[in-house]
């Protein structure tokens, strides 16, 4: 069983918008990192939920989707 922690404290906000992050709108995506390292984002224009995947890299911090959708 795996486990890991996104270091935010002091390095990176918890809460995001990621640019057109929106899947079905296109929308700005308003992202929230909770405590326990997942992420979920709601679209305010179209209300899409999302669970985003955050991965974290020497460039910085990628955003990835569970293919939950075909
Ligand atoms: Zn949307």
């Amino acid at each position: 069983m795996s486990h890991t922690e996104i270091e935010t404290e002091g390095t990176g906000p918890k809460d995001f918008t990621l640019p057109e992050g929106c899947l079905v709108c296109g929308g700005d995506l308003p992202v929230r990192v909770t405590a326990s390292g997942g992420a979920h984002a709601v679209c305010k224009q179209c209300g899409w939920f999302s669970r985003p995947v955050l991965t974290v890299k020497k460039s910085g911090l990628e955003v990835g989707y569970r293919s939950a959708m075909a």
